[in-house]
């Protein structure tokens, strides 16, 4: 049986006295039990916030990680200081910094197979443009981005990545992909990890939807089979909002 995950992505948003009053709300709001929570924030959010959700069940992540250990790359955060700051999670390959920052599925893959190495959970985003859509070449572009990302990685560790898919077109945008047409990508991507690994580690890793996601829509996304969670940026910015959305 795989955990349901709400994942929320705060992008670049919230200051520090913003991050900490989110979690005081959490403090007397702490969600649907059985359901795992999740803040991924801005670096320098890390610490503090990992320390101050250290006895509640929220978890938090990074929005990005280079994949060397050190050295001269101004401006990057390196895997080690992600975990020093109790962060457990990386959101890797994010539609932003493949569109905004030029990011590779190559260089993605580094990353996934780093975040790995050093047991941070990598959450592996794709998804396709509008335009793949409205040409039919939605699951290749999927397929493509999966495989390249996962390159290198073993069996025995896959079950560990979190595969968020984000349709680039429904981020931000207050369009959501219908129920259906984000369970058969959901479902179509389990079916490529089982053709890549096996059946057994496709039952087990888990499989989120993103893009436009709010308390009004996750009832029905989650009733899908093949959607364990969500990565929510926009409707996770809110505590009441983001605490809703465990609520389905
Ligand atoms: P959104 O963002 O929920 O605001 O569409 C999702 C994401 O970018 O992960």
């Amino acid at each position: 049986m795989r955990k349901s995950l709400i994942a929320g992505n705060w992008k670049m948003n919230k200051t520090m006295g913003e991050a900490l009053d989110f979690v005081e709300y959490l403090r007397s709001h702490p969600g649907k039990e059985g359901v795992e929570t999740l803040i991924c924030a801005p670096a320098p959010l890390l610490y503090a916030l990992a320390d101050a959700t250290k006895d509640l069940p929220t978890t938090v992540g990074a929005q990005n990680m280079h994949p060397q250990p050190c050295g001269a790359f101004t401006g990057e955060v390196s895997p080690a200081l992600i975990k020093d700051s109790g962060a457990t999670h990386v959101i890797l390959g994010h539609s932003e910094r493949r569109q905004l920052f030029g990011e590779t599925d190559a260089f993605i893959n580094k990353k996934v197979t780093r975040a790995l190495s050093e047991f941070i959970v990598p959450i592996l985003c794709c998804g396709e443009t509008l335009e793949e859509r409205q040409e039919g070449i939605t699951m290749e572009v999927v397929k493509k981005q999966v495989v390249s990302c996962l390159m290198g990685v073993a069996e025995a560790d896959v079950t560990r990545v979190v595969i968020a898919y984000e349709p680039i077109w429904a981020i931000g945008t207050g369009k959501t992909a219908s129920n259906a047409d984000a369970q058969e990508i959901c479902k179509a991507i389990r079916t490529l990890i089982a053709d890549m690994y096996s059946k057994k580690a496709a039952e087990k890793l888990r499989i989120l939807y993103g893009g436009s996601v709010n308390t009004s829509t996750i009832k029905g996304l989650m009733a899908e089979e093949d959607i364990d969670g969500a990565l929510v940026g926009g409707a996770s910015l809110k505590a009441e909002s983001f605490v809703g959305l465990t609520d389905f």
